[in-house]
């Protein structure tokens, strides 16, 4: 496996594969692997001949006081971790490499950014989408792995590919989480014991959403009501619970269709998001 940091060596390297007729797969990350991330790198294994990582803590999906300075770097644990899962490249670029000037030019997805973590990050997506097609373009992927654990985050990718005609596909792997139920993250190692026991309280609220929809209820208030109590018995500090279509990301009022439940939990000062989804269609998959 080979670690490069240009654009021009990630590019050399792809267009080799590329002669030889290889598929490309292409695992975006911030680094920090965990069992979440080895999970797109695996499926990228599985069905790609050469897989690229990229490790880019991307600056403009921050906002100002966010935590851009003290994001967990952790290159070689991450090279070891990625070598041992079978990638092919690691493309590790600075900011200065991806971002040589100010940028002008951005690619935003209007709509499905709005609400949800773009409602208190407002130009967190504009950043996303932008480093993203930068990536797609400078890769050229065939396929580009995304998790479910950002819902968001991956209805926003797959609309900018389908709006853009990008030549790529964009699947989508479930969330891992640690056996405690917590969604696994690069945040969670912000957390003291303490609470790390709290922040299991994203995964109690979600699963009692799913109980209640499996046992009938479809009123979006009560749902959220329930989650939010749970939520605050742990001192989490709500920034959103909400329910969505799936798709669209609009709130729905009545629980139909296909359903995404998502929230956004600050546990001390960490900021920590989790979500299901809930497939009310016929039959129902409510899992
Ligand atoms: P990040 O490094 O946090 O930007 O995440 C890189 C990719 O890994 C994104 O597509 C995430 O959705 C995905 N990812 C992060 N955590 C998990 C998890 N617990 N399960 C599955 N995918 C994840």
């Amino acid at each position: 496996m080979k670690i490069v940091h240009t654009i021009e060596d990630v590019r050399k390297s792809v267009r080799q594969s590329r002669i030889e007729g290889k598929t490309i797969g292409l695992v975006p990350t911030m680094g920090a692997l965990h069992a979440g991330h080895a999970s797109l790198i695996e499926a990228a294994v599985a069905e790609c001949d050469f897989v690229v990582v990229s490790i880019f803590v991307n600056p403009t999906q921050f906002g100002p006081g966010e935590d851009l300075d003290k994001y967990p770097c952790t290159l070689d644990t991450d090279a070891a971790f990625c070598e041992n899962l079978g990638a092919d490249l690691i493309f590790a670029p600075s900011a200065d490499e991806m971002y040589p000037s100010e940028p002008l030019t951005w690619v935003e997805v209007e709509k499905l950014t709005d609400g949800l973590c773009g409602a208190n990050r407002p130009e967190h997506f504009k950043g996303v989408t932008t480093v993203c097609a930068k990536l797609f373009n400078i890769v050229g992927a065939d396929i580009a792995y995304f998790g479910q654990k950002d819902a968001q985050q991956t209805a926003i990718i797959r609309r900018m590919v389908c709006d853009l005609n990008l030549p790529l596909q964009i699947c989508v792997y479930p969330i891992v989480r640690e056996p405690n139920g917590l969604a696994m993250s690069s945040r969670n190692r912000y957390l003291s014991a303490e609470e790390r026991g709290r922040a299991l309280c994203l995964r109690k609220a979600l699963t009692a959403c799913r109980e209640q929809i499996a046992a009938g209820q479809r009123d979006r208030n009560t749902l959220i009501d329930t989650m939010e109590a749970i939520i605050a018995q742990d001192q989490g500090r709500i920034d959103y619970v909400s329910i969505v279509d799936a798709e669209t990301l609009e709130p729905l009022k009545t629980i139909a269709g296909k359903v995404l439940v998502a929230l956004a939990v600050h546990i001390g000062d960490t900021r920590l998001i989790d979500n299901i989804l809930i497939d009310l269609n016929n039959p129902p998959n409510i899992v």
